[in-house]
């Protein structure tokens, strides 16, 4: 099993100078860490990340990736683009796209091929709403929005980031219970394994109001490789003792 993984999404939060501010105390604190570590800052902050975190053990990220190659496509940025900045993994599905910018599964199968075409790791998001889980359909939207990358031409399932993120936890302060949260990560752990081999190398992560108390039995859990973070990597001490919690 590879190294597990915890990741900062940053959604649209930050300045250049609280950037400045929360990078430097991160790298003070961070030592070797014994998981892979990145942060996922607004776009247009990808440049003085990538200064700032240059030979230091935190990776660069994104929160969205144009699902096209280039050309008359206003507002969006490409993989290629992503990758001269030198950024490592790319947050696809995230809830609050799928909700607020209309994106589907098609769009986010688009998108994950990009980044890899690039050579940027997707991170794919999937989960349920509220409203799913209490009628009972949670196994079946995870498994449809996972199947949307599951067999992406020329690339493995392998290759990309799986989150799970139930939509009712994130922001919320209502974090899944370990065990929920294991319970949906075997589900997608079987069908990662029914379509390839190399299913122990895919990380599956767990998103959705984790913090620096409750990250370590969330993270103890068989199937859970690592954290997609949201509030608590806004504050350098829950997040340091989040990566700490990761071994
Ligand atoms: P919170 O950690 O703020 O709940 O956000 C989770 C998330 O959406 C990460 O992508």
């Amino acid at each position: 099993m590879s190294r597990k993984l915890i990741v900062g999404n940053w959604k649209m939060n930050g300045s250049l100078a609280s950037n400045d501010a929360l990078v430097r105390e991160l790298l003070e604190g961070i030592g070797q860490p014994a998981c892979d570590v990145a942060l996922c800052p607004p776009g247009i902050y990808v440049a003085q990340l990538q200064n700032l975190l240059a030979g230091s053990p935190i990776e660069l990220g994104v929160q969205n990736v144009s699902m096209n190659e280039n050309g008359a496509y206003t507002g969006d940025v490409s993989a290629e683009m992503l990758k001269d900045y030198g950024v490592r993994y790319a947050i696809v599905g995230h809830s609050e796209r799928r909700q607020h910018q209309a994106e589907n599964d098609v769009h986010v199968a688009l998108k994950a091929k990009r980044a890899l075409a690039a050579g940027i790791t997707p991170i794919v998001c999937v989960g349920e709403t509220l409203r799913e889980r209490e009628s009972g359909m949670t196994e079946f939207i995870v498994k449809r929005q996972l199947s949307a990358v599951i067999h992406l031409n020329g690339h493995c399932i392998s290759e990309i980031v799986v989150a799970y993120e139930p939509v009712w936890a994130i922001g919320t302060g209502q974090t899944a219970t370990p065990l929920q949260a294991q319970n949906v990560h075997a589900v997608l752990r079987a069908q990662i394994k029914a379509a390839t081999e190399h299913a122990d190398r895919v990380r599956i992560l767990y998103g959705g109001s984790m913090n620096a108390a409750n990250a370590g039995e969330l993270l103890s859990q068989p199937d859970i490789d690592g954290g997609l973070i949201g509030g608590a990597s806004l504050k350098s001490a829950d997040f340091l003792k989040i990566i700490a919690a990761a071994r």
